[in-house]
């Protein structure tokens, strides 16, 4: 059976997911699909009024199923439903996500949507595992830290992947005990409402997801600012990161995680094994046209190996194989819109005009739709936009150092440290650089995460606060309360 399919024939759920059903609203945000630029439909936008109404759904859901209080083992039980379902229904699922997003149907059945079932599973399994714990006092005492859910928790994804943000975002709330209240991208806002259709099939009890559709003034804000919203869990850029601690500081202090952007670096030392590197490298840029957070985007080189290293970068670079998202075929993505595109092509400009020699790609492709060609270009000046900036496209720099010490100088970025590979055969250098280099994740001689979703994934300095996946996840979805028992 092929999953490619026609754009102009699947039917779109526009409206809120509230409750048990979709609550049709006017689409008022125009959309245009990233394959081909055409406007297909309108986002509605959630007011205060709406939000009011998913929060009280959501707070009486909770005491209706007490799925905070139940045998913890019928939320995992529940959630291991949910995932089922999401992977029987993945064609389906694929469908509305590829239509907006820049993600390929095929890419998104074998990939985000098993991965993110897969993760489902792996936070289903906290509920019955992680718990409270005694603590040492002496013998006239027992002291506990017992935890607990939340509450509702506001959750806001971005449109990069956006099936699996909404993963990483409702498995470890619901799994530790809490209802949620998601607002997804206004640009890629129907796949996460067919989840929340896919959990009341599964059993999940009514109201514990709910699904807002809107932007981040109207929408966002009113998720961040509400009273009854107990803790806040974002993925998006960090303009907009600061623009939710900022709502949150004046609208009530409440925890929050904060998944933000990267600019990270891949350090690549003349003994590596430089296929492998180049094979790494070109893989962490042409996924998803480089539009991800991890994305390795600047490529660190000891200078007597760079040309090898840049030749065999571009040989992988012209294989990208781009199409339209609904087409199985499809390996190479479009960008998100037109104003992504210009500002993508705005950066590599000013790159090029400030001395950067441009070693491949470096222009819009000719197609219709938004894609822009993989590109390789050399970067002296480190202050060059394409060094500073997060892109977000398939842009990748190349910079050149001559010893350790100048390598982990260029590595280190003043605003974000999400991410950073390293690619070297001797074990005692990559564990000293592992040490040295200031971000979340270090990868060394790969760049990509595996399926170990134990593996928790977060930012250093402004790419972000606390993480998401691994047993951090879980946690964060549960307040902590320290007893003292006088015995
Ligand atoms: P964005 O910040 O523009 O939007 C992300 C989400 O936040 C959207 O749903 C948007 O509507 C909402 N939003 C925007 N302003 C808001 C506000 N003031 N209050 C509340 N919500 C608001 O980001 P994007 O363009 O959708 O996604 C790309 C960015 O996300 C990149 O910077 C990328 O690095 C980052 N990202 C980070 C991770 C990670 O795990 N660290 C993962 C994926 C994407």
């Amino acid at each position: 059976m092929t999953l490619s399919f026609n754009p102009d024939t699947v039917s779109l759920p526009v409206g809120h997911f509230i409750g048990d059903r979709l609550v049709p609203a006017e689409g008022v945000v125009g959309m245009h699909r990233p394959s081909d630029g055409k406007s297909y439909a309108g986002c509605p936008l959630a007011d205060e009024a709406v939000i009011d109404r998913a929060v009280e759904t959501a707070k009486q859901a909770l005491k209706a199923s007490n799925w905070g209080g139940v045998r913890p083992r019928e939320r995992t039980v529940a959630l291991q439903r949910w995932a089922d379902l999401i992977e029987r229904e993945a064609a389906i699922l694929a469908k509305l996500e590829a239509l907006s997003s820049t993600r390929p149907v095929g890419h998104l059945v074998a990939g985000d949507i098993a991965v993110s079932a897969e993760q489902i599973r792996f936070f289903a399994e906290f509920a019955d595992k992680e718990g409270s714990d005694l603590v040492p006092t002496d013998d006239a005492n027992l002291g506990m830290i017992m935890t607990e859910p939340y509450g509702v928790v506001g959750a806001i994804t971005p449109w990069n992947f956006p099936v699996s943000m909404a993963a990483w975002k409702l498995g470890p709330a619901l799994a530790a005990g809490n209802a949620v209240v998601l607002k997804p991208s206004e640009m890629t806002p129907f796949s996460t409402i067919f989840l929340a259709e896919l959990a009341i099939r599964a059993g999940i009890p009514a109201g514990l997801i709910n699904i807002v559709l809107g932007d981040g003034p109207v929408t966002g804000n009113a998720i961040t600012g509400h009273p009854d919203i107990a803790k806040v869990s974002f993925t998006g850029s960090t303009g907009a990161g600061s623009a939710i601690m900022a709502n949150i500081a004046r609208t009530g202090v409440k925890p929050m995680t904060l998944e933000l952007g990267g600019k990270s670096p891949q350090l690549v030392f003349a003994d590596a094994d430089l296929d492998r590197a180049a094979a790494a490298i070109s893989q962490s840029i042409l996924a998803n046209a480089g539009q991800a957070c991890v994305a390795g985007s600047r490529v660190i080189v000891e200078e007597s190996v760079a040309a090898p290293l840049a030749e065999a970068i571009v040989a992988r670079m012209k294989t990208a194989k781009a199409g339209p998202t609904w087409d199985e075929a499809t390996a190479y993505s479009p960008i998100i819109s037109e104003r992504q595109l210009n500002r993508i092509d705005g950066i590599v400009a000013a790159a090029l005009s400030r001395g950067g020699e441009c070693l491949f790609g470096g222009r819009q492709m000719d197609a219709p739709g938004y894609f822009y060609q993989p590109t390789l270009i050399a970067v002296r000046d480190a202050s060059s936009p394409a060094i500073t900036e997060e892109i977000f496209g398939p842009v990748l720099t190349l910079q050149t150092f001559t010893d350790e010490d100048e390598a982990l100088a260029l590595a280190d970025h003043p605003t974000y440290g999400l991410a950073a590979g390293l690619f070297t055969r001797d074990l005692s250098r990559a564990l000293r650089l592992t040490r040295q280099i200031q971000a979340g994740t270090v990868w060394v001689n790969r760049y990509s995460r595996s399926r170990d979703h134990i593996l928790p994934t977060g930012g250093y300095k402004r790419s972000g606060i606390g993480k998401d996946l691994g047993r951090e996840a879980y946690q964060a979805n549960r307040k902590s309360k320290s007893v003292l028992v006088s015995l």
